[in-house]
C-alpha cells in the first residue's frame, strides 16, 4: 500500500475518531485519521470535558478553601482569585492531554493527517490538493454548539461554551441560556469564582432528561449554593449595550415578557451534528431530519464503506459513548464483533454534589409500563460521606418489581461520576439488586450507600 492509501481513514480526531483509528490499528489495519483542528482530542480534550473539569476542579478548590475547610479546622482566611493562573491549569491539561493522542498515534502507527477532509467517492478522501484512498470511511466529525435565533454568539460578551471556558475576567453577572448540563456546570465554575449566576430554562424544570427526583434535588442544592432559576421561559432578543446585554425573556407558556441584564449571556440550549464541507451530498450519504448522520447498527451510512460513529450519528452526545462506537467499528472492520450495549451508558453532571445516571428514569419506566421496585439510600446515613462534611445526596436504585433485574440508578452525591461505575457493571452482567446488596462493600466508603441502596429495594437496608 503506499503512502495515500489506507485499509481505514478516520475523519474527526475527537474520542469517536482517535479511539476507533487506535483500536484498528492496533488490530492491524493500516489507519489514518484526518483532523482539521491543529489538535486531537475533538470536543472533548480541547473545548469539552477536560477543560471544563479542570476549571471544576480549580473553582472547587477555590470555594472549599473560602466556605468549607474552616469546618476541617483548616483555617486559610479569604482566597484571592488568579484567574490568570487558574486558565494557564487548564491550558496545561489540555495540552498534555492533546499531545499524549499524539503520542498514542505514533506508538500504534496511526498517520495523522491535519486538514480538512472531504469524501470525493466511496473509498476516496482528500485533503486539499492530495487525494487518499481508503478500503473504509469513518465519519466521526461530531457535534457544534446550537444557535439560539436573537440571541447571536460573539464569543465575548455572548459566549458559547468554548467562550465560557476562556472569560479573561469575573463577571459579576452571568445568565445561562439552558439548564442542562453544560449550563450547571460551567455556570457553577463561575458562581464559586463569584458571579451571580441565572439559569433560564425554557422547561419546568432542570436537567429535563435526568430522573424527575434528581432534577427537583439539584435544583434546591444548586439554588442553596446560590444559583438563580428562571424555568418555563424562553430567551427571545438579546440587545448588546456597552459592556452588557440585555436580554428578553417570555414565559414559555406565554404572557408579559421581562428584561434581564448581564455581564455575561452563555448559550448551553444543546448541540447539533457537524457535517459542513464533508461533501455528504455528493456521494449521497444519507442525512436525517434533524441533521444527524443515518446509519444502521453496524455503523454503515446509506453508502457502502462509509461509516460514522459519535455526536454525529446522535443518542447520547458524550465522548465514552464515541469511543465505545469507535472500538466496536473498528473491531467489525477487522471482522470481529464489536458491540455497544447503549442500555448501559453513564451519564455525568459534575456539578458538586456530581449527578450520576445509567439506565432507566422513574419516568421512562412509567412510560414504558414497566413494574419497578425503587431503593433509596441518603448520605446523610453514610458515615465515609459525613466525615467528609459530604452528606447531601442520595443512591436511587430502580429495579424489575418480577426478576430484580438492575433497571436504572440514579445518584446525587460526593464522587457520584464514579460511584456509578459499579451499577453500570450490573447493568452489564444483568445484576439483580440483590447481587450488588450482596456483594461486601469496603467500610467506610461512600460505595456502600451503593449497596445499602440495593438492600432498600427489598425493604432491608441496615442503616436506615
Ligand atoms: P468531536 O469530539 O466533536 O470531534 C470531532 C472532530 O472532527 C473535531 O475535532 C473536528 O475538528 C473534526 N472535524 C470535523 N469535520 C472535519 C473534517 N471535514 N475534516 C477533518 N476534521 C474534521 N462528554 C462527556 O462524556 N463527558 C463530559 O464531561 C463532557 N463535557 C463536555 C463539556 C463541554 C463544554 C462540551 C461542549 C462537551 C462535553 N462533552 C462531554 C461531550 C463530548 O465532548 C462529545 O460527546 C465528544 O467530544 C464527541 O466525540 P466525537 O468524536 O463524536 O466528536
Ligand atoms: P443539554 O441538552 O444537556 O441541555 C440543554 C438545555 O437547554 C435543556 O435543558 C433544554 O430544555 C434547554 N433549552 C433548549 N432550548 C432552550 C431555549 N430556547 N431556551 C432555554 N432553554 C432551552 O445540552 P448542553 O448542556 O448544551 O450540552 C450539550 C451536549 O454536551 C449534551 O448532549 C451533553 O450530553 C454534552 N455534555 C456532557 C457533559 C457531561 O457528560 N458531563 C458535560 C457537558 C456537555
Amino acid at each position: 500500500m503506499s503512502d495515500t492509501s489506507f485499509d481505514v481513514i478516520i475523519i474527526g480526531g475527537g474520542p469517536g475518531g482517535y479511539v476507533a483509528a487506535i483500536r484498528a490499528a492496533q488490530l492491524g489495519l493500516k489507519t489514518a485519521c484526518i483532523e482539521k483542528r491543529g489538535a486531537l482530542g475533538g470536543t472533548c480534550l480541547n473545548v469539552g470535558c477536560i477543560p471544563s473539569k479542570a476549571l471544576l476542579s480549580a473553582s472547587h478548590h477555590f470555594e472549599a478553601a473560602g466556605h468549607h475547610l474552616a469546618s476541617f479546622g483548616v483555617k486559610v482566611g479569604k482566597p484571592d482569585l488568579d484567574l490568570a493562573t487558574m486558565m494557564g491549569h487548564k491550558d496545561k491539561v489540555v495540552a498534555d492531554n492533546t499531545k499524549g493522542i499524539e503520542f498514542l498515534f505514533k506508538k500504534n502507527k496511526v498517520t495523522y493527517i491535519v486538514g480538512a477532509a472531504t469524501i470525493a467517492a466511496p473509498g476516496q478522501v482528500t485533503v486539499g490538493e492530495t487525494s487518499y484512498a481508503a478500503k473504509a470511511i469513518v465519519i466521526a466529525t461530531g457535534s457544534e454548539v446550537t444557535p439560539l435565533p436573537g440571541v447571536e454568539i460573539d464569543e465575548e460578551t455572548i459566549v458559547s461554551s468554548t467562550g465560557a471556558l476562556a472569560l479573561k475576567s469575573l463577571p459579576k453577572s452571568l445568565v445561562v441560556i439552558g439548564g442542562g448540563v453544560i449550563g450547571l456546570e460551567l455556570g457553577t465554575v463561575w458562581r464559586r469564582l463569584g458571579a451571580q449566576v441565572t439559569v433560564v430554562e425554557f422547561l419546568d424544570k432542570i436537567l429535563p432528561f435526568n430522573d424527575g427526583e434528581v432534577s427537583k434535588q439539584m435544583q434546591r442544592i444548586l439554588g442553596r449554593q446560590g444559583m438563580a432559576f428562571k424555568l418555563g421561559t424562553k430567551v427571545t432578543k438579546a440587545h448588546r449595550k456597552g459592556k452588557h446585554v440585555t436580554l428578553t425573556l417570555e414565559p414559555a407558556a406565554g404572557g408579559a415578557a421581562e428584561e434581564i441584564t448581564a455581564d455575561v449571556v452563555l448559550v448551553a440550549i444543546g448541540r447539533r451534528p457537524y457535517t459542513d464541507g464533508l461533501g455528504l451530498e455528493t456521494v449521497g450519504v444519507k442525512i436525517g431530519p434533524r441533521g444527524f448522520v443515518e446509519i444502521d447498527g453496524a455503523f454503515r451510512t446509506s453508502v457502502p464503506g462509509i461509516y460514522a460513529i459519535g455526536d454525529v450519528v446522535g443518542g447520547a452526545m458524550l465522548a465514552h459513548k464515541a469511543e465505545e462506537e469507535g472500538v466496536a467499528l473498528a473491531e467489525m472492520l477487522a471482522g470481529q464483533h464489536g458491540h455497544v450495549n447503549y442500555e448501559a451508558i453513564p451519564a455525568v453532571v459534575y456539578t458538586w454534589p456530581e449527578v450520576a445516571s445509567v439506565g432507566k428514569s422513574e419516568e421512562q419506566l412509567k412510560a414504558e409500563g414497566v413494574a419497578y421496585k425503587v431503593g433509596k439510600f441518603p448520605f446523610t446515613a453514610n458515615g465515609r460521606a459525613r466525615s467528609m462534611n459530604e452528606s447531601e445526596g442520595f443512591v436511587k436504585v430502580l429495579a424489575d418489581a418480577r426478576t430484580d433485574r438492575v433497571l436504572g440508578a440514579h445518584i446525587v452525591g460526593a464522587n457520584a461520576g464514579d460511584l456509578i461505575a459499579e451499577l453500570v457493571m450490573a447493568m452489564e452482567f444483568g445484576a439483580s439488586a440483590e447481587d450488588v446488596a450482596r456483594t461486601c462493600h469496603a467500610h467506610p466508603g461512600l460505595g456502600e450507600a451503593v449497596k445499602e441502596a440495593c438492600l432498600a429495594v427489598d425493604g432491608r437496608a441496615i442503616h436506615i
